[in-house]
């Protein structure tokens, strides 16, 4: 095994697990962070006088590699669940509805149960349970998870039920997402059970028990905090405000600097066709809310009249943690394709249509904005991060881990 000193290229959560655990094995590690602060995507919002998460603010719970290192770094008893109330659909009439309770990415698991055709209504329902009907290899070659529901399903649940999800889940139309991509497992289930109904039933049940989401108690940038403090005990250095302009055969050039080391690359270069998307969060008074009319929040077919949101979040309503945090008053995030004209007068706009009741003062508002979308590695170097191992902490965590353990093993 080598003892060369590692220069981690970016400090999101993916380099900072990379360095972390090199650190824990003895290596010397420093971290270049071209921002002023740690965590990439995963860092708090101050707003209120609390602190809520500017981007990412849940990981997925699957495979428990986050959890397990919450428990490693000490924080795994502040992790929390959100209230398990259904997320809704705002539908293209300008009516809501909770969202169908079985499904995948908006596929319904029974095209025919009363939630499903309370959403799409009872034409486009039967449509979509003519996918029993046909052999499991319509929609085998489809080239975007949208095709693939139109041919089995019809229009009624690609559009209503698929496309409002996937725009909020995604950041992107069914029609631009492969298969595989939206859901590795689909196409196999499907083939081996004969429709895409049973399919989705079939993922569901192999989803463990629980909910599928969790976050911490005051913000899913604790992680960063938690793995940064870590990292310093066990030697990481950490140089922020620093932009690596040039890998070199023997390390970087970080403004016009030159470091030696074996390289890890962290961070996630952007894809030839980035989205935009912006997130405003909203505090506010508005008791009606109490109640949380439309649950956690909704997520919102784009023909929707009058509404600018691709989604909205009832944090206050999701997490009881922020609940506590702000009494009175109520937080609500809403998303966006590109930026709206005016950001917080939009999103208070659309609050109250999409909450349907009025937001009677909004007390604090934050605009922030996020490009989405990466492309895998440039080069042969060591590479963690979204761009390697997917979006999301649920995947970018245990390959970050995995990817350690390999340079610690390895030549
Ligand atoms: C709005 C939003 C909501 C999200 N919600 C969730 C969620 O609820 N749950 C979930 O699991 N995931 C969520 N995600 C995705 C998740 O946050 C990311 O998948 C994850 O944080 C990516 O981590 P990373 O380390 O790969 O990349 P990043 O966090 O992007 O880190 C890369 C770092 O590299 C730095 N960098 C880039 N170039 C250089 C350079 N040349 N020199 C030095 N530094 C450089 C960047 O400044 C950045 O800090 C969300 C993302 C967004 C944007």
């Amino acid at each position: 095994m080598s003892s060369d000193p590692v220069i981690v290229v970016g400090g999101g959560v993916a380099g900072l697990v990379v360095a972390r655990r090199l650190a824990l094995a003895g290596r010397a590690v420093t971290v270049l962070e071209r921002a002023d602060v740690l965590g990439g995507q995963v860092v708090p919002l101050p707003i209120a006088g609390i602190e809520l998460d500017a981007a990412a603010e849940s990981f997925a719970t699957r495979g428990g590699a986050v959890a397990a290192l919450a428990d490693e770094l000490g924080i795994a008893g502040d992790i929390v669940l959100p209230n398990p109330s259904p997320a809704w659909l705002h539908r293209a009439d300008g009516s809501a509805v909770p969202l169908p309770a079985v499904g995948v990415l908006g596929i319904p698991g029974d095209p025919l149960a009363a939630d499903v055709v309370r959403a799409i209504g009872r034409p486009a329902a039967w449509r979509a349970a003519l996918d029993r009907a046909l052999p499991a290899r319509v929609g085998r070659d489809a080239a975007s998870l949208g095709e693939l529901v139109r041919v089995r399903m019809g229009r009624g649940v690609a559009d209503g039920l698929v496309a409002p999800v996937v725009r909020g889940v995604h950041s992107r139309e069914p029609d631009a997402l492969a298969v595989d991509v939206a859901s590795p497992r689909l196409r196999a289930e499907i083939a081996a059970r004969g429709s895409l109904a049973a399919a989705v039933r079939a993922l569901r049940a192999q989803a463990p028990a629980g909910s599928q989401v969790a976050g911490f108690r005051g913000g899913m940038h604790r992680l960063v905090s938690a793995l940064v403090a870590d990292g310093r005990r066990h030697g990481v250095v950490f140089r922020t405000g620093v932009t690596v302009t040039e890998v070199t055969a023997d390390g970087v050039v970080a403004d016009g600097e030159h470091l030696r080391g074996r390289v890890v690359r962290a961070t996630s270069e952007p894809s030839a066709d980035p989205r935009q998307l912006t997130l405003v969060t909203l505090v506010v008074e508005a008791p009606a809310l109490d109640a949380a009319p439309r649950g956690t929040g909704l997520l919102i077919a784009a023909e929707a009249p009058g509404v600018e949101a691709r989604a909205l979040t009832h944090v206050s309503a999701k997490w009881q943690w922020v609940r506590e945090a702000l009494p009175g008053r109520h937080v609500v995030r809403l998303s966006y394709d590109g930026e709206p004209q005016d950001p917080v007068a939009q999103a208070a706009h659309d609050a109250a249509v999409l909450l349907g009741t009025p937001i009677d003062r909004v007390t604090d508002a934050a605009v922030g904005s996020w490009s989405r979308g990466v492309r895998g590695p440039v080069d042969d170097l060591p590479s963690v991060g979204e761009g390697a191992a997917g979006t999301g902490l649920a995947s970018v965590i245990p390959h970050a881990e995995r990817v350690a353990s390999g340079i610690l093993t390895g030549p």
